[in-house]
């Protein structure tokens, strides 16, 4: 695609990174760190990033590699994603290639020649292939920079990812002791944060750990009873938006895409047993927005930079809470509002309980202890995010708003004697029964198991019948999550005393439950998300424009704008290139290359609604500029559009006070000779501006200047 000549301006000269960010990405402000990270690596510091996914490393890097004179070499183990990396830089104009082993020698030849010419200023590259002789021959004979080392967390053991090939890189400071470092993950244990450092051999590093918080995602847990159902409901909500379905087994990912489909959904399946083809081509489809809902295992979403994906529910309850945290990480990478849902069963919990004391891995304990912090998020009636956040060692002061639990709290009541009596149940029955029988006691149900086991003769039999099954079963899960019940797993899972159990049943000690009733229930969404508000029509159409280019450039939609830039686009509805220029997101290179199609778009969209009769608030200006600016006068487009000229005129003047360019001294000058504005001067400084009108400076004059005429001189005196 050429670059279209009337998109490209005159550039001032670049000098600080904020320059950089928004010349190459169009964006006009860091995120917080983002600047200091810059700035740490410009200096030559050994840096140590640790962001979340979606938290904007890349450029900490990229602005970095721009500004220094010479070759940035960045260190990445995922060859799949190369290509597309470095296909999205270049579409924001910055020079860059991947070295692997999926190219030709002469590829690789022509490459290493630009590596060394200079031509090339990111060179990404698989650790396997930086390792190499040869490939030290040409870092050697090119002016190496800086070396940013992605997925960083794959240098350590203590890492969830845990690379071989990475721990060889501590050669790049013994080889090129001068040039520094910049290691990028979005793990963030304190134990694989040192590892880093120490194994790559960094000096003194300089080390940026930003907030895990991603307030764009919402938090909302669901009872795990209907599934399906709920997860219909949700997805009529969000008609053309990506999202993902992470499911514990294969099975279920295709059965659960198998019934979507059947209901007109947008769906496919991914899982690791798939065949190679059919899983790369199922994941380029999610990729280019042709397959919107990916029902998956976890084996899909590692290092996938999809920015639009919309939302991601967990059909099951995840092992742990980094696990959680990293996959609805996917969700909403480019800053726009996105939904985060976890379906909650207690027979999940059961199920991991199983698969891990069958495997019986080396840390059984530990991984046990994890499986139930996260159950304990998902049973919680305090702030999901400042219990996520805590688990990483963050505080998040104040509840988020953005959770279920902060949008709907839940009311608590004294739910000790409930305590007591369940407690009571399982000390009775000798801490043998699991729950169902338990509640069949409590309830004093008439069942065979009860009569059988000779239960009916327990002095606490029937306590509880003024209570339904599934309130108990509620409150019981409630107890088992704050301790006062345990759950033996290799006791059939009966139902035994919890840590708080003597306390409660002998020292008085208080315990608080919620009522099922305001507990999280099976609906979906109260308040309507910002996000819906903003995809109206106009986005739609730019929506349709960017999958239509994509397609051309080969190349996925979210490459070519992200979401939050259609969004700002769909909102400020910009009509001409400069106020383009104004949306988040657009960059010199993308201006030239789309403005005038996404320009085209905006134009037609604001014409045709205001000749479809609706007056859009703001937009009026905008369709006199875009006529303005086609050279047509005042008088015409007054014709045109039906309105006064004294209305154009001062659809002109509002607009260049809100910053549009627009030369009113050579309007002014087209209308009035000089003689004559100074006769309106005189005018205005005897009568003045009555409430701001010009009717009185009109009357004075008798009438020999048009409103237009008095509007433009008015406003030129303001200044
Ligand atoms: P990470 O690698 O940390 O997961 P990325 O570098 O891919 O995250 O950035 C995530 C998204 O945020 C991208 O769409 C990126 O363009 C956008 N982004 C990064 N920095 C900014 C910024 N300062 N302002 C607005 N958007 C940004
Ligand atoms: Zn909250």
């Amino acid at each position: 695609m050429t670059p279209n000549d009337a998109f490209i301006s005159e550039q001032p000269r670049l000098r600080e990174p904020a320059d950089y960010l928004k010349r190459y990405y169009g964006y006009d402000r860091f995120r917080p760190m983002q600047e200091d990270i810059v700035r740490s690596v410009l200096s030559g510091r050994d840096t140590v990033v640790l962001m979340p996914t979606g938290g904007g490393k890349s450029v900490c890097f990229q602005i970095p590699a721009l500004m220094l004179p010479g070759l940035t070499v960045v260190v990445s183990p995922l060859i799949a994603l190369m290509k597309d990396q470095v296909g999205a830089l270049h579409m924001n104009g910055i020079s860059a290639a991947f070295y692997n082993s999926t190219q030709t020698s002469q590829e690789q030849r022509a490459i290493e020649d630009d590596c060394i010419s200079g031509k090339i200023k990111l060179l990404y590259v698989s650790p396997e292939k930086l390792l190499t002789d040869s490939f030290f021959y040409i870092l050697k004979r090119a002016t190496v920079s800086l070396f940013a080392i992605d997925e960083a967390h794959c240098i350590s053991s203590w890492g969830h990812d845990f690379r071989p090939e990475y721990t060889q890189l501590h050669i790049l400071k013994e080889r090129f002791p001068n040039v520094p470092t910049v290691a990028l993950t979005a793990t963030a244990d304190k134990l694989t944060r040192q590892d880093i450092a120490t194994r790559l051999g960094m000096i003194d590093p300089a080390i940026f750990v930003s907030s895990f918080n991603r307030q764009n995602l919402s938090l909302q847990v669901l009872p795990g009873q209907n599934r399906i159902q709920q997860i219909i409901r949700l997805l009529q909500k969000k008609p053309d938006t990506s999202g993902i379905i992470y499911c514990l087994s294969r099975k279920s990912t295709e059965s659960l895409a198998a019934k979507l489909q059947e209901k007109g959904f947008n769906a496919a399946f991914y899982h690791a047993k798939m065949d190679p083809d059919d899983r790369a081509r199922t994941q380029e489809a999610f990729l280019r927005d042709d397959v919107r809902i990916m029902c998956a295992t976890i084996a899909f979403g590692m290092g996938i930079d999809k920015s639009n994906v919309r939302w991601v529910i967990h059909y099951n309850l995840p092992k742990n809470i980094e696990s959680f945290y990293q996959e609805i990480g996917r969700a909403g990478r480019d800053g726009a509002e996105a939904q985060t849902v976890l379906f909650y069963s207690f027979a999940d919990v059961a199920t991991y309980k199983d698969m891990l004391a069958d495997n019986n891995p080396a840390n059984l304990g530990l991984q046990l202890a994890k499986l139930e912090r996260m159950q304990q998020y998902a049973d919680a009636h305090t702030c999901r995010r400042q219990i996520l956040l805590s688990y990483f060692s963050e505080d998040l002061p104040e509840p988020c708003g953005n959770c279920d639990v902060c949008r709907d709290p839940r009311v608590t009541f004294d739910g000790t004697i409930l305590a007591q009596k369940a407690l009571s149940a399982i000390v009775r029955t000798g801490e043998r029964v699991p729950m169902n029988l338990l509640i069949d006691i409590l309830r004093g149900s008439r069942s065979q198991a009860i009569i059988q086991g000779g239960y009916d003769q327990v002095k606490t039999y029937g306590a509880g019948k003024d209570l339904r099954f599934e309130d108990w079963r509620n409150y019981l899960h409630q107890l088992i999550n704050i301790g006062v019940i345990e759950i033996a797993y290799d006791q059939h899972y009966a139902l035994r005393r919890g840590i708080l159990a003597s306390q409660v049943l002998y020292e008085g000690r208080k315990i608080e439950l919620v009522r099922p009733d305001d507990a999280p229930k099976p609906v979906v969404e109260k308040a309507k998300p910002k996000t819906e508000v903003n995809r109206n029509e106009l986005f739609e159409e730019l929506r349709i424009l960017r999958k239509q280019l994509a397609d051309q450039q080969n190349v996925p939609p979210y490459v070519i704008f992200t979401d939050t830039t259609l969004e700002d686009m769909a909102r400020q509805r910009p009509t001409t290139p400069d106020a383009l220029r104004n949306v988040s997101g657009v960059g010199e290179r993308k201006l030239q290359l789309f403005g005038r199609q996404f320009l085209e778009v905006i134009q037609n969209h604001v014409r045709g609604r205001v000749q479809a009769g609706e007056k859009p608030k703001g937009s009026t200006q905008l369709l006199t500029l875009d006529l303005f600016n086609r050279g047509m006068s005042l008088e015409e487009i007054a014709a045109e559009r039906q309105l006064t000229t004294g209305s154009i005129t001062g659809h002109l003047v509002q607009l260049a006070r809100a910053g549009y360019d627009i030369d009113l001294e050579e309007l002014l000058a087209s209308q009035v000779s000089s003689v004559e504005r100074s006769e309106i001067e005189r005018a205005v400084a005897v009568v003045g501006l009555p409430d701001g009108r010009l009717k009185a400076v009109h009357e004075h004059l008798n009438g020999r200047y048009s409103y237009a005429q008095l509007t433009l001189v008015t406003a030129l005196l303001e200044r």
